[in-house]
């Protein structure tokens, strides 16, 4: 069938074919790094990261590049507002490279958790100004912008069919934008948007900022994405890959400046996951709902399992997230592995037996559809199913395939199951209790054990563990 993506600038599933043989070129809007990536910015990396695998897993040559915004993204998508990143940097008394740098570690480092490819290239905005500075150039020099006291304008009424990503219509458009304070009093139309700020007036005292033909200022966040997309990856990109909150304005935008500057198709593939809700509703700091994957580890989610929660829902669809659900999942997830160890412990290494064909099938058909994840998850367990009822362990292969996309670490699953850490630390103090010859206190830990199903014996070379 060959691999189908849904489109967001035709509204409808298309056949991929990259421009180029099997190469394709990929480019995935990063974090804005002002704080802690949330558990909901984690689902637009956990699609592209699954995109990314299957294009691998496909025989693709793969090119992905991601950026980190660390300047020029205000607190409003559109032009009003204040840095997001000087705005960190103010509250919590540190420099905003400082924060840059703390905010982006930290995104690697939960990224690493949830075991999501590193893309080919990441490039900070910040390292890339001048590139930036040369594609405003061209667009001045082609007279699609504008100057005033304090930016540099792309004009939208000069770019036709400004809307094509998002569908609205330029009224529509307006209205959303006039809501909003506007904040420089020479912008000629609602929908322009910056494309340089000048470090004057409510940016005076920005701490990034650089030399350019219009004075000191930093870019705006819209240009920095097509001026790394197009250094590295040409002028047409195959994928371009984004949250779904960013078609009316970031995508729009970089379409409008983007095809401005070339003449030519930006992106061939327009990709957009929609949003994680959290209880049904918004997630934000106010209602304390912002969690971290730190947040869930605190409370005994591992972050393999919140990936294995991703993928109970297609990328297109909301997905709500509970505690109940999370768990859930990782119930699925630990019962994946338990039959992992236990092929294994059957020494299943005999070879792939035929009747396994059809959930390899199955499996890649599911993929190959606009990346459906719940179908693929289903695949899985019906092969385990069917390997159960045929009592053929010998598809730790298939599993070992599949593993190239789920990314659960699979063929790395211990022989005997870990003891969970609360229980552990039972174990561990029984140990010291009876080190101490408190064999009451041991006894009542022993107890404490058994009531939570894990029966404990002593031997001569240690004390092991079962389930009841
Ligand atoms: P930001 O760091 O704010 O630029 O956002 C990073 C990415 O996370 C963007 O692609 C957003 O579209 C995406 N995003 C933000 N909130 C959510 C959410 N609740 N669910 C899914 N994606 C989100
Ligand atoms: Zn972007």
């Amino acid at each position: 069938m060959g691999l189908r993506l849904y489109n967001t600038l035709a509204r409808k599933k298309e056949e991929f074919v990259p421009l180029e043989d099997k190469n394709v070129r990929i480019y995935t809007c990063g974090p804005t790094v002002y704080g802690f990536a949330h558990i909901g910015n984690f689902r637009a990396y956990v699609f592209s990261d699954v995109l990314r695998r299957t294009l691998i897993y496909l025989d693709y040559n793969v090119t992905q590049i991601m950026n980190v915004t660390d300047v020029g993204h205000l607190t409003s998508d559109e032009d009003v507002g204040e840095d997001k990143m000087e705005l960190t940097a103010r509250k919590e008394g540190r420099s905003v490279w400082n924060i840059a740098r703390f905010y982006e570690d930290f995104f690697f480092t939960d990224a690493q958790k949830l075991n999501l490819q590193r893309p080919d290239i990441i490039c900070r905005a910040t390292e890339h100004v001048d590139a930036m500075i040369e594609l405003v150039k061209k667009l001045v020099e082609k007279g699609f912008t504008y100057e005033t006291a304090q930016a540099i304008y792309f004009h939208v009424p000069l770019f036709p069919n400004y809307t094509k990503l998002s569908r609205q219509s330029l009224d529509e458009k307006i209205v959303a934008v006039r809501e909003e304070v506007q904040e420089d009093p020479e912008k000629k139309h609602p929908a322009d948007f910056a494309l340089w700020f000048k470090a004057i007036r409510r940016f005076e005292n920005h701490a990034m900022q650089w030399d350019s033909p219009w004075g000191m200022g930093f870019p705006g966040w819209h240009i920095e994405c097509s001026a790394m997309s197009m250094k590295y990856l040409g002028e047409t990109l195959d994928i371009h890959t984004g949250g779904i909150d960013h078609v009316p304005v970031h995508h729009t935008n970089e379409i409008a400046q983007s095809e401005a500057a070339t003449g030519k198709r930006f992106v061939r593939y327009w990709l957009h996951n929609n949003f994680l809700r959290v209880e049904g509703g918004k997630m934000s700091k106010s209602l304390g709902n912002l969690y971290t994957l730190g947040d869930l580890e605190a409370r005994g989610i591992k972050p393999l399992s919140y990936r294995y929660f991703f993928f109970t829902a297609a990328y297109r669809t909301t997905l709500n997230f509970t505690w109940e659900a999370v768990g859930a999942a990782q119930s699925s997830l630990n019962s994946l592995y338990k039959f992992v160890r236990q092929a294994k412990r059957e020494g299943a290494l005999g070879p792939e037996p035929d009747w396994a064909r059809e959930y390899r099938d199955q499996f890649n058909k599911a993929l190959e559809d606009d990346l459906n994840t719940p179908r693929a998850l289903a695949a899985v367990w019906d092969l385990i199913r069917e390997a159960n009822r045929r009592q053929d362990y010998n598809v730790l292969s298939v599993l070992y395939d599949f593993d190239k996309i789920l990314g659960f670490d699979l063929e790395q699953t211990p022989l005997e199951e870990e003891l969970p850490e609360e229980y552990a630390a039972l174990v561990a103090e029984r140990q010291k209790a009876r080190e101490a010859k408190d064999w009451a206190r041991a006894d009542e830990l022993r107890k404490e054990l058994e009531d939570a199903g894990i029966l404990l014996e002593d031997r001569p070379e240690g004390t092991i563990w079962r389930r009841e």
